[in-house]
């Protein structure tokens, strides 16, 4: 067995470097999940052509104070400087509720999960958004760069973050505009997906909350491990149309949840109309 696997995973990494392409020649961009500039070098050393999720909570969590703009300006770069030229989706600050920090003191809430938290804390705390959103728009080239926002659940949230990414962008003196996507990970995003196709630039489904949402069953709940399950036909009817969402706007849509990691999901997805899996970098060759 262990012979076996290493041929197999030998014969992946030959091939890791290639452009991925289905047989009847669906471009699919194979991209990495990442939090660490360390994780970005690994990362293209394993074939990724992009990051498609990089998560910016490290930064924030375990600590007395936030990080300062300067501190995470550095960060940011230090992961574009690792990716030899390929761009990153950098996701805003994805706390609150379960993942609480100790300088944004919140009240307690009987259901974290479905609490102020994401996107939501963002913008109800919005210092916290502009700081984040000065140090992303510092880094240099910015061409490189897209912006990606947690648990939208509709076009409102989009709308109330370009406003000001724009001004940010305007007292930046910066010319051109960053690209501003959203992930699809509550019923709702995924239902109103072609609202949203209006405002937002592109999507990416983290399939991880989408199934926790839709089903009704916490992720880390040991007991529902077996059945939080994103090949549930509930799950993917929301992803089809997410898909179709975005396809009547002419936006791409990619997955950047666990389920991109699967080999089993994967022909799906691409059926569904997903043209770019976003995983961890392990896994990259093998997807
Ligand atoms: C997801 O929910 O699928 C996702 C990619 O985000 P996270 O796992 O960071 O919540
Ligand atoms: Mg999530």
């Amino acid at each position: 067995v262990i012979e076996r696997q290493s041929a197999a995973r030998a014969e992946v990494l030959a091939l890791a470097h290639d452009k991925a392409e289905t047989t009847d020649g669906v471009r699919i961009e194979v991209a990495a999940n990442i939090a660490t500039a360390s994780d970005a070098a690994e990362a293209v050393k394993l074939g990724a052509e992009s990051v498609g999720l990089l998560r910016t909570e490290l930064l924030f969590l375990e600590r007395e104070t936030a990080p300062s703009q300067a501190e995470q300006r550095a960060a940011y770069q230090a992961v574009i400087d690792g990716l030899e030229g390929k761009s990153a989706i950098i996701r805003t600050l994805d706390v609150g509720a379960d993942k609480s920090l100790p300088y944004i003191p919140m009240p307690e809430e009987e259901n974290p999960a479905l609490g102020l938290r994401g996107i939501r804390l963002c913008i109800a705390r919005q210092a916290l958004l502009v700081e984040q959103l000065r140090a992303i728009l510092a880094v240099q080239p910015l061409s490189a760069v897209k912006i990606m926002l947690p648990m939208v659940v509709d076009a409102s949230e989009i709308v109330a973050t370009r406003v000001v990414l724009d001004r940010l962008t305007a007292e930046m003196g910066i010319a051109g505009r960053v690209e501003l996507g959203v992930m699809i990970e509550t019923p709702s995003a995924a239902i109103l997906a072609d609202q949203l196709a209006q405002e937002a630039d592109f999507f990416s489904v983290g399939t991880n909350d989408l199934t926790q949402y839709a089903l009704c069953m916490d992720r880390t709940n040991p007991a529902l491990a077996a059945r939080v399950d994103g090949l549930h036909p509930a799950v993917l009817r929301l992803l089809a149309q997410a898909a179709q969402g975005a396809a009547s706007h002419g936006k791409w849509l990619g997955v950047c949840g666990a389920m991109a990691s699967d080999p089993v999901a994967v022909p799906l997805l691409i059926g569904l109309g997903v043209t770019e899996l976003s995983v961890s970098p392990a896994v990259i060759p093998e997807i």
